[in-house]
C-alpha cells in the first residue's frame, strides 16, 4: 500500500525556543489518518528534543543526514546507529543542496540508501534536475540515471522500503513551482523506470513531490495520480501552512 508523506525538512533553522513553539503547534493539531506519516526534519542537534518531545503525537522524526559509515574517525559525522538510538525513523538522502554544496555523488548517496536500509530506517531518496538540465530537455534522462544509480546498488527489493522524492533544483527555495503537469510526467516516469523491474514494488512506492510547495499549490499538486505527498522546505516552518499541507494530503 502506498503511503502519503507529508515531511517538514527544516534544514538549518531553529533554536531550542523556536523549535519547541512550531513543534507544539504541530502535535496540537497533527491528524491521526491512516496510511498519512507526518514527518518531521529538524537540523541534527536538535533531534533529541523533537523526539522527546513529540511522545505520542502522530508525527514522525527524520534526520536531513546521515553517515555511510558505521563508526570512528569521522569527525563532525554522525551514524545510522546513533538515529536509532535517537529514535529517528526516517533519513532524507541526496537532498540537492546536499549534492551541489557537499559534493555527493550519485555513488555516495547509493551507499548512504544502502546503510540507511540495512540498519531498518527508512530513506527519502532525493532526485531532480537542474534548470539548465530542464531546459534542454533532459529532465527525464537526469532522474532516471539518479534513480538507477541506487537501483544497481540496492536493487528493486530495497524500494520496497524506499521513499523517493522528486525535487526540480530550480524549483527549491525559490517559490518556482513544477506544474502539476510537469511533476506528474516526472513521478510516472519514475514509476514506469522501476516498474520495468517489479510493478508491484513500483506501484506500492510512494513518490513525493518538493520544490516550494505550499499550502496555496498544495492540493492541485497532490492531487495527482503519483504524487504521493510532499517534501516541504519553507512552508514547514510555519505550523498553519505544513498543517494545512497535511489536510490537503489526507
Ligand atoms: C526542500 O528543501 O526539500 C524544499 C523542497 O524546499 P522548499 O519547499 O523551500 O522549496
Amino acid at each position: 500500500m502506498r503511503k502519503t508523506i507529508v515531511a517538514g525538512n527544516w534544514k538549518m533553522n531553529g533554536t531550542r525556543e523556536s523549535i519547541k513553539t512550531l513543534l507544539d503547534a504541530i502535535t496540537d493539531r497533527a491528524m491521526k489518518i491512516d496510511g498519512l506519516v507526518t514527518l518531521v526534519c529538524p537540523p541534527a542537534v536538535y533531534l533529541s528534543q523533537v523526539v522527546d518531545q513529540i511522545a505520542d503525537a502522530p508525527v514522525a522524526v527524520g534526520a536531513q543526514n546521515v553517515s555511510e559509515q558505521s563508526k570512528g574517525a569521522y569527525t563532525g559525522e554522525w551514524s545510522l546507529e546513533m538515529l536509532q538510538d535517537l529514535g529517528c525513523k526516517y533519513v532524507i538522502l541526496g537532498h540537492s543542496e546536499r549534492r551541489s554544496l557537499f559534493g555527493e555523488s550519485d555513488e555516495l548517496v547509493a551507499e548512504k540508501v544502502a546503510a540507511t536500509l540495512e540498519a531498518g530506517l527508512v530513506p527519502v531518496l532525493c532526485v531532480g534536475e537542474t534548470l539548465g538540465q530542464r531546459e534542454a530537455g533532459d529532465a527525464l534522462v537526469v532522474v532516471n540515471s539518479q534513480i538507477s544509480a541506487t537501483l544497481q546498488r540496492i536493487g528493486i527489493e530495497g524500494f520496497a522500503s524506499v521513499v523517493v522524492a522528486y525535487e526540480p533544483v530550480w524549483a527549491i527555495g525559490t517559490g518556482l513551482t513544477a506544474t502539476p503537469g510537469d511533476a506528474q510526467e516526472v513521478h510516472a516516469a519514475i514509476r514506469a523506470q522501476l516498474a520495468e523491474k517489479d510493478a508491484i514494488i513500483a506501484d506500492n512506492l510512494s513518490i513525493l513531490y518538493g520544490g516550494s510547495m505550499n499550502a496555496a499549490n498544495a492540493a492541485e499538486l497532490l492531487a495527482q495520480q503519483d504524487i504521493d505527498g510532499g517534501l516541504i522546505g519553507g512552508a514547514s516552518l510555519k505550523a498553519d501552512e505544513f498543517l494545512t499541507i497535511c489536510a490537503a494530503a489526507a
